[in-house]
């Protein structure tokens, strides 16, 4: 089978990076191992909120600059700080035109509210979420917290301690819904995304607006955990709707209905512009010839190998064996290919458990254009994106989400102008 270009994971950097390529006209088929980490993520994206010296990050554009004095090494600062601004915008609209409806943009950082109540800083979020702006406080009135009971995987008491500690007025209240009675028998299937199922079911609402309204009659806002809506955001608005107030929702403990929505959004306009999806295969092998990817060979397809001009490695950190850690020794598995400067072994962790680790920056080295290295030599048709590549920490600089946009978009762009500079020479030669 042969491609323009053959993406391996199917996370957030493999599919905006496939979306720009099916987008600008060229095929692509991107195999994907299993889940990825939007499953398990808020549906937040961020962009860059902390610099590695801890600094707090308002005007994320902004600090790319000193972001690559303190990190030289990070994806932004390799990309170059103009890139990533051209990026970070064509990432939003991206989403966007892909049917993802976000808010909050790459000019400021926002906070929006975490499962624990908490007010935490982000680049987009669901319309959904409640946020506010940094310099803004929350005007929400009343909130009713609404839980769902013997659903374990959303507080709502330990939320409405936090906002009222934030000098808001929260109250914790619960639901029943007997409709979810059957699911609530057996508490390992009682989750967010099972729920959703129930919920989202147009023939349940007025049962839910019966049980939920007297509940949250003297509240002026509703926050609930996100379990309604798994396909699109219309079950939750026409909760809201007949319920008559703002109906905000925060996000669970994983499985993410919000991480998973995006995903499947992203994946919709992948295949709608024509893209291949693989799922649940897995790239097992990488046929090199000189300097060069000639095709890839993966569990489903047997000796069918894919064959493509590009390749890109979007196979993620350790959370989804895109990076294998051994008691000694971290290798990325599918090529061996060259990782940025890991120290001694007793290095890679910090004490302070709440401290930047060191081996949340362990990854993938490239050069300057994000291509792959073997030995010190680039491998020509390869690049990579996402958090496989090393060099930053997703979770102190709070930057996750943004490199896999804007790397996964960087690679696809390289990818495309190089095909038409062939395009173009080829027609040169036949004048
Ligand atoms: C649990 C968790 C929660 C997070 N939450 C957030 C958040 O809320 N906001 C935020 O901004 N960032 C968050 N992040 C950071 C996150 O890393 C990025 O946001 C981003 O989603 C990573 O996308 P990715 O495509 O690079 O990798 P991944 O999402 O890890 O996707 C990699 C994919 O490649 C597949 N794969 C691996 N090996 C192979 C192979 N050999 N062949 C084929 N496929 C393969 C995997 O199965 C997986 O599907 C979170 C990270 C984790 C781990």
């Amino acid at each position: 089978m042969k491609y323009d270009v053959v993406v391996m994971g199917g996370g957030l950097a493999g599919l905006i990076c496939g979306i720009h390529l099916t987008q600008s006209g060229l095929s692509c088929a991107i195999v994907s191992a299993g889940q990825n980490a939007l499953h398990f993520s808020s549906g937040s994206l961020d962009l860059l909120t902390h610099l590695p010296d801890g600094r707090m990050v308002e005007k994320p554009l902004s600090m790319l600059d000193e972001l690559k004095q303190q990190a030289p090494n990070h994806p932004y600062s390799l990309i170059g700080s103009a890139k990533v601004t051209e990026l970070a915008q064509l990432a939003q609209a991206t989403l966007q035109q892909a049917g993802v409806n976000l808010k909050g943009s790459w000019e400021e950082n926002h906070y929006r509210v975490t499962p624990l109540g908490h007010k935490r800083m982000t680049w987009l979020s669901p319309e959904s979420v409640p946020t506010v702006g940094l310099h803004q406080s929350m005007n929400l009135g009343k909130i009713a917290v609404l839980g769902i009971e013997g659903f374990l995987d959303f507080q709502p008491q330990m939320v409405a301690d936090e906002l009222d500690r934030e000098g808001l007025e929260a109250e914790a209240c619960y639901v029943h819904l007997p409709l979810l009675d059957r699911l609530r028998e057996n508490p390992s299937e009682f989750r967010a995304i099972n729920v959703a199922r129930w919920l989202d079911r147009p023939e349940n609402m007025a049962q839910m607006v019966e049980e939920i309204a007297p509940l949250v009659a003297n509240a002026d806002t509703v926050f609930m955990p996100a379990c309604i809506g798994l396909d699109s955001e219309e079950p939750m608005l026409e909760l809201q709707k007949q319920l008559g107030k703002p109906l905000f929702l925060l996000p669970t403990l994983p499985p993410s209905l919000l991480g998973i929505r995006l995903h499947e959004t992203l994946l919709r306009q992948f295949r709608r512009q024509g893209g291949v999806m693989m799922p649940g295969d897995k790239v097992t092998s990488v046929n090199f010839v000189g300097s060069r990817i000639e095709s890839v060979q993966t569990r489903n397809h047997g000796n069918i190998s894919l064959k493509a001009k590009h390749f890109v490695l979007a196979t993620g950190s350790f959370f989804n064996n895109g990076l294998v850690a051994k008691f000694d020794r971290v290798y990325e598995p599918l090529m061996n290919l060259d990782l940025c400067d890991i120290a001694e072994r007793s290095t890679w962790t910090n004490k302070e458990f709440f401290a930047s680790q060191p081996y949340m920056a362990f990854g993938v080295q490239t050069d300057h254009t994000l291509r792959g290295k073997k030995q010190g030599d680039t491998i020509e048709n390869l690049y990579v994106a996402g958090a496989v590549l090393g060099g930053f920490d997703p979770l102190t600089q709070g930057c996750g989400a943004g490199v896999s946009l804007i790397s996964g978009l960087y690679a696809a762009n390289e990818i495309v102008n190089e095909f038409a500079q062939d395009k173009a020479m080829q027609a040169e030669v036949a004048q």
